[in-house]
């Protein structure tokens, strides 16, 4: 790997795209986040928590946390139906997976916390930045938490370990492996990983990821700190 390698867009090797989140926009939400992540735009509501009442769906022990990542019709080039499809309903599921360990879901037995992840315009990395929509969301919700989730895609692209893929380097680049952390204690909360990577490979990228989702956490954090001041 060259670490001058210049990537088709411009970018080094370890630079994120342009980067900028916002918490508490929606009113009739509990909790609510936007981010803009080059190209893409993502929106992240919470409801909850709120009683569950069906004994079927609830647990005595803890809240029941409910994810839908959706695209809306216009948000890739060619309309994208509406409605869920297979990958929609995998991310859905690894969202919720992703940000489970960071929610003390214990302080609300018997109730559920849903969020929704409104995908408004994508360009690779979403199922990345809906895991850090939701955990601001949450937060901005005041559902207490260990640490923000913060999540990053690292991957090969012409042969170079590289952060942050665009949806091109996805569909051209060699791997991606997107991962989510929680940075206070270094546990990998999810990995998926889509290609090839040799094992030294596997390495370096996963310590760009940890770096990448550092930077991203400390951006969360200030982004509520603007919102709420110094608590
Ligand atoms: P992620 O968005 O997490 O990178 P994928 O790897 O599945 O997830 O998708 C990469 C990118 O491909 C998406 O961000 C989006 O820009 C594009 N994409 C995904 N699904 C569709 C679709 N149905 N139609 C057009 N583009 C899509």
């Amino acid at each position: 790997m060259t670490k001058e390698y210049i990537r088709s867009d411009g970018r080094t090797y370890n630079t994120l795209r342009n980067i900028k989140m916002k918490v508490g926009i929606l009113n009739n939400a509990d909790g609510s986040a936007y981010i803009e992540c080059g190209n893409n735009k993502i929106l992240v509501g919470v409801y909850g928590p709120k009683e569950l009442y069906s004994k079927k769906h609830s647990k005595p022990d803890g809240a029941v946390l409910r994810c839908k990542y959706n695209m809306a019709p216009f948000s890739v080039k060619e309309r994208k139906r509406p409605g869920q499809d297979r990958r929609a309903i995998e991310i859905s599921k690894l969202i919720s997976e992703a940000i489970l360990p960071g929610i003390f879901l214990e302080k609300y037995p018997r109730s559920s916390i849903d969020i929704s992840v409104e995908v408004l315009e994508a360009e690779g990395g979403t199922r990345c930045l809906g895991i850090i929509g939701a955990s601001l969301a949450l937060a901005d919700a005041e559902i207490p938490m260990k640490d923000l989730i913060s999540a990053i895609a690292v991957g090969k692209v012409d042969e170079n370990i590289v952060i942050d893929l665009s949806e091109k380097e996805d569909q051209e680049g060699e791997a991606d492996m997107p991962v989510a952390i929680m940075p206070r204690t270094d546990e990998i909360t999810f990995l998926q990983m889509d290609g090839h990577l040799t094992a030294q490979e596997f390495d370096e990228a996963l310590k760009l990821a940890f770096e990448g989702c550092r930077f991203i956490n400390k951006l969360q954090k200030e982004t509520l700190l603007s919102k709420y001041g110094g608590m």
